[in-house]
């Protein structure tokens, strides 16, 4: 037995289906699952020793690579002075006028520990600010696992969950709270049109992926995106982008700045804890003085704004500010899928790739999707075969076909080539 079967075995017994995350379980795609022992710029390495090239990246963080010495440094100048304090410190201050300077939509910023602490904590500040209930959200977006946001929602539960039931989409989140959560189809105006019109008054917020990473990527069109703001500043309602995904991913000054959409609040995770626990809201100084300790807005947290996240967060948001950063990093992401997408075609299998900044979507289907329901339409089985297929090659992927992948700047020519090889054997196979 392999040693990754052994940990495997043994993880079952005191961890529930011996993950601490549904998604690393390889329910999806069968086999077992890769226990990690190290990292290293575009590499991690198992249980077994065996290398794979990683595009997850810790499902975003890990845009400047793996254990990056900048990182790493930080991380052992700020340990030996402790590492938590319950009482603030100045590098809080920093991080949050780095993120103020890299998103001017954000006036004011809180950290939190994760995205969906963010997403929570954005959506209970927007229902206190607003004095509203209603919110709404869009089929396959992911914002975490709060109450109000496991209704339709993507990543894990896309994989898991019987889509076909209506709300909510997780047992335990009981129907009085579901029924304030309101799901629309992700890029169809129309229907958002027509749930303003209906709930004039009523929405406290609509929060959104303005790219959606969590079922697989789709792109918002930009008439979507400008759609959604001009109801909401008409009716009163609440724009949050959530860029725990995109912030600092697709863009230096996330997909906000490619858009040019000014939400009211932002919610942001993933990259600015570079790897360590951490994510912040923030948005409109107006609304963001309804927090407590200003405002009766309560949220709190025993290690927000921890020391070594922080110091992880700011070292990275540092890095990715070098001169053509992001488009280096958006020109190796767009490489890798065309490449990918030749070789498809050679082998006579349906495929199409699509990208933004440092982020992927791959496709057993013929068209890049634009909807929930486009996406369900890929096939499953071919993705299946192929992730096992590349892991066999030391290529790993997200196993899931509902899934984004994330490049990161250590991703350099000879590792994109190394990839596009290993899948032109895989796509041989199919
Ligand atoms: C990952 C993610 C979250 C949740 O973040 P956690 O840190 O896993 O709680 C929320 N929203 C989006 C868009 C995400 O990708």
């Amino acid at each position: 037995m392999s040693r990754n079967q052994q940990l495997f075995e043994r993880a079952q017994q005191t961890i529930p289906g011996g993950v601490n995350s549904p998604v690393r379980a390889f329910r999806s795609v069968g086999g077992t699952p890769r226990f990690i022992e190290r990292a290293s710029g575009p590499y991690m390495w198992d249980a077994d020793g065996t290398r794979y090239i990683d595009y997850i990246g810790s499902w975003g963080p890990m845009i400047v690579g793996h254990a990056h010495p900048e990182v790493v440094q930080a991380l052992r100048e700020t340990v030996d002075r402790s590492f938590s304090f319950g009482a603030p410190t100045e590098a809080e201050i920093t991080i949050a006028e780095e993120i103020c300077k890299l998103m001017p939509s954000m006036e004011q910023v809180r950290m939190v520990s994760s995205g969906t602490e963010a997403t929570m904590s954005a959506l209970r500040l927007a229902r206190g600010f607003t004095g509203r209930d209603l919110i709404i959200k869009f089929e396959g977006c992911y914002h975490g696992h709060a109450d109000s946001l496991l209704v339709k929602a993507g990543s894990g539960l896309l994989t898991f969950a019987d889509t076909t039931k209506n709300a909510p989409s997780s047992a335990g989140v009981p129907a009085d709270i579901a029924k304030h959560t309101m799901v629309l189809e992700y890029n169809n105006v129309e229907q958002l049109k027509e749930a303003f019109a209906k709930h004039r008054g009523e929405v406290a917020a609509v929060i959104v992926e303005p790219v959606a990473g969590n079922m697989n990527l789709v792109r918002a069109s930009q008439d979507f995106l400008q759609a959604m703001r001009d109801l909401c500043t008409a009716d009163g309602a609440m724009l949050i982008l959530d860029e725990v995904m995109t912030g600092f991913r697709v863009a230096l000054g996330g997909a906000q700045s490619l858009y040019g959409i000014r939400p009211d609040l932002t919610c942001l995770g993933k990259v600015i804890g570079g790897g360590l626990p951490a994510a912040a809201f923030g948005g409109r100084r107006d609304i963001m003085a309804a927090l407590a300790p200003l405002g009766g807005v309560y949220q709190a947290g025993t290690l927000s704004g921890n020391p070594l996240a922080v110091a992880a967060g700011l070292t990275t948001l540092r890095l990715i500010q070098k001169p053509g950063f992001h488009d280096a990093l958006a020109a190796q992401t767009r490489k890798l899928a065309d490449g990918l997408v030749a070789l498809a075609q050679a082998a006579g299998v349906p495929f199409s790739a699509d990208t933004v900044g440092g982020m992927f979507g791959l496709y057993f289907r013929a068209e890049v999707p634009r909807s929930f329901a486009e996406v369900t339409q890929s096939d499953t089985a071919a993705f299946n075969r192929f992730f096992h297929a590349m892991l066999d090659a030391g290529v790993y992927l997200a196993p899931s076909a509902f899934e984004a992948g994330f490049v990161s700047a250590a991703h350099d020519d000879a590792v994109i080539a190394a990839t596009l090889e290993a899948a032109r054997t895989a796509f041989g196979k199919l």
